[in-house]
């Protein structure tokens, strides 16, 4: 493989017109969105991918440079300047970006790593991975976020830093808890896995604390179909994560199979294997370039939702506050057996049998057996993130959901929770 004009894809601007060239381009079509007969199952956080994102990957493949290369530096870019962000790294996945913030962090054994027990265990794996030990503040039973008075009450002093998780997009109570770690001099990681379009007082989510992490698995709000960026203030600190990303390989050493001429690489750190690929680049570019149409789409479904339950016996997320941006990821109700008359489980497969996919977000982490034998948890210590892993179900909320598909979703509910009563259009 020869010349691969790393050199002139690689200036800054050339990602921010990228950008905004992309974003200005419409209307077009979003993605592929066949109607869906009623006979075919819904699958839920389904991802909807479009002519571009499927050339950009083929011309990548005709190019010959698959690793990690210009595309991931374009993205990098886009990501920044969508964001305001000083700094972004792509990674190959959320868990990889967590990890890697916490490894940056210099964390020791038996330091405290404080974060939610509603949440995807790959928060929890994560601090366990980066060598410290993870501690659990139950979360606000309304916003479903980490509650920042637990957060208070979970400090020792060994307690390092905080992980909060914009749960849903639904950005944390960032003033109370950018003030504890002021106070407590803790190390502020952001779970922004749902959280890509999240701002709170009109900043963007990512970039309260030292680190903000993003996902771009298949079911966040855009994907990569797998890969991460971590977002980040500090020049060092980006510098630091790049490198820890590639082997713990010295700058720019994905260059060194380019035509710049053969330059040495040196080692400086046990680094990871956690970089983006040119692949998946290829589909970020993209799929950013149409945030904002999805973040709309997303957010008709979700006040279609909340319009279409209103008058059922269940719970429905609370609306997003004043001076916030909800990223609209999840929509999730809350089936009390006593009021709606069926259990949470048998929910989930009344809708599976009607042939609709959903999600259960999340089973709280103490739930499960690891950590309870790893570090004693109990469900009922946390009994708000216990009470909702146990009553919640996703209803899908994909920009890819048709207005047939979303009434499909309606009426399953409401013909579950009547016992077959359901009303038709
Ligand atoms: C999806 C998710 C992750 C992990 O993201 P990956 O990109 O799949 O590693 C971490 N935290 C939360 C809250 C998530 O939803």
């Amino acid at each position: 493989m020869e010349n691969l004009n790393i050199h002139t894809s690689t200036r800054p601007a050339v990602g921010l017109r990228m950008y905004l060239r992309v974003a200005a381009r419409k209307p077009r079509k979003l993605g592929f969105t066949m109607a869906r007969s009623k006979d075919q199952f819904l699958v839920f956080g389904a991802p909807l991918i479009g002519e571009a994102e499927i050339g950009e990957v083929v011309a990548s493949m005709k190019s010959g440079w698959l690793g990690t290369g210009p595309k991931v530096m374009r993205f990098q870019q886009d990501f920044a300047s969508y964001r305001n962000a000083p700094h972004a790294v792509a990674v190959n996945s959320c868990t990889a970006a967590l990890h890697l913030s916490m490894v940056a962090s210099r964390l020791k054994p038996g330091d405290e790593v404080i974060t939610t027990p509603l949440t995807f265990c790959a928060t929890v794996n994560a601090i366990i991975h980066a060598g410290a030990t993870p501690v659990l503040a139950d979360v606000d039973p309304r916003t479903m976020n980490i509650d920042p008075e637990q957060v208070r009450l979970a400090i020792t002093p060994r307690t390092k830093a905080i992980i909060p998780v914009h749960f849903a997009g639904r950005p944390c109570e960032m003033d109370a808890l950018c003030a504890i770690a002021e106070e407590h001099e803790l190390i502020l990681i952001e779970d922004c896995a749902h959280a890509l379009e999240t701002e709170y007082k009109g900043r963007s989510a990512g970039l309260f604390g030292q680190y903000g992490c993003f996902s771009f698995y298949v079911t966040k709000n855009i994907t990569t179909a797998e890969g991460g960026m971590v977002l980040t203030r500090d020049a060092e600190m980006a510098q630091r994560i790049r490198t820890l990303a590639l082997h713990g390989m010295s700058h720019d050493a994905w260059k060194r199979f380019s035509d710049e001429g053969y330059s040495h690489y040196y080692v400086v750190e046990a680094g990871f294997k956690y970089n983006m690929t040119d692949l998946q680049a290829a589909i970020g570019i993209h799929q950013l370039g149409k945030v904002t149409e999805f973040w709309n789409r997303r957010e008709q479904l979700w006040q279609f939702y909340k319009r279409a339950l209103a008058d059922l016996p269940i719970s429905l997320p609370e609306d997003p506050a004043k001076d916030t941006v909800h990223g609209y990821h999840l929509y999730t109700i809350l089936i009390d057996e006593k009021e709606a008359g069926v259990s949470r489980d048998a929910f989930l497969s009344a809708m599976n049998a009607r042939n609709i996919g959903t999600g259960v977000h999340y089973l709280s982490i103490p739930e499960h057996p690891l950590y309870q034998e790893r570090f004693g948890w109990r469900p009922e210590a946390y009994p708000n993130a216990q009470r909702i892993g146990r009553q919640t179900v996703s209803l899908p909320l994909s920009q890819r959901l048709t207005d047939a598909d979303a009434q499909d979703v309606v009426d399953a509910v409401r013909d579950i929770l009547q016992g077959g009563r359901a009303e038709s259009r």
